[in-house]
């Protein structure tokens, strides 16, 4: 783990440039407050690379990432109106292979290893990672971290 003091806004419009340099998506970013996390830069942009990839999997239009303070912790969240993902089946999406649907999801031909490397990435640069979702409505998904925002 390799930690320094960074810019959130800064690291999540680099990885949103990238991301969009690949993909013809429209990405919107709001940020409520400008902040500062100490972090790994790498794992977070891969952690991040796999919650944009799965909203363009999931979803058909604009992927919102927001970035903001809740209860005094630096939160990132990743926000699509897709498909979104069955109560009963929220709990397993962590978990290595597991898909929601081969047939639903089968043309984009995933492994089930995206979300499972999040939650490694995210324990590893001490962050949660929090999945909320509605069938037929979209994903939103949160990285807390653990201190709040230094200015
Ligand atoms: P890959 O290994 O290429 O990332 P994957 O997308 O199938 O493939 P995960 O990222 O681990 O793997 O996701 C597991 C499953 O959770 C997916 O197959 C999909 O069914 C569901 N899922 C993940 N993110 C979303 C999302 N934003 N909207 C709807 N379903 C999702």
């Amino acid at each position: 783990v390799d930690l320094q003091i960074v810019s959130l806004t800064d690291l999540v419009e680099e990885s949103i440039r990238s991301f969009k340099a690949g993909y013809k998506r429209e990405v919107n970013v709001f940020v409520e407050q400008k902040m500062k996390v100490k972090t790994d830069p790498q794992k977070l942009k891969q952690l991040l690379y796999i919650l944009l990839d799965n909203a363009r999997k999931y979803s058909e239009d604009l992927i919102k990432v927001n970035i903001m303070t809740i209860k005094n912790r630096a939160v990132i969240e990743v926000v699509d109106r897709g498909i979104g993902i069955p109560v009963k089946e929220q709990s397993k999406v962590f978990d290595r292979f597991f898909r929601v649907d081969k047939v639903r999801t089968g043309k984009n031909g995933g492994f089930g290893l995206g979300l499972p490397l999040a939650k490694e990435l995210a324990d590893a640069i001490d962050a949660k990672i929090c999945l909320s979702s509605v069938e037929g409505e979209g994903t939103t998904v949160q990285i807390w971290f653990k201190k709040g925002p230094s200015h």
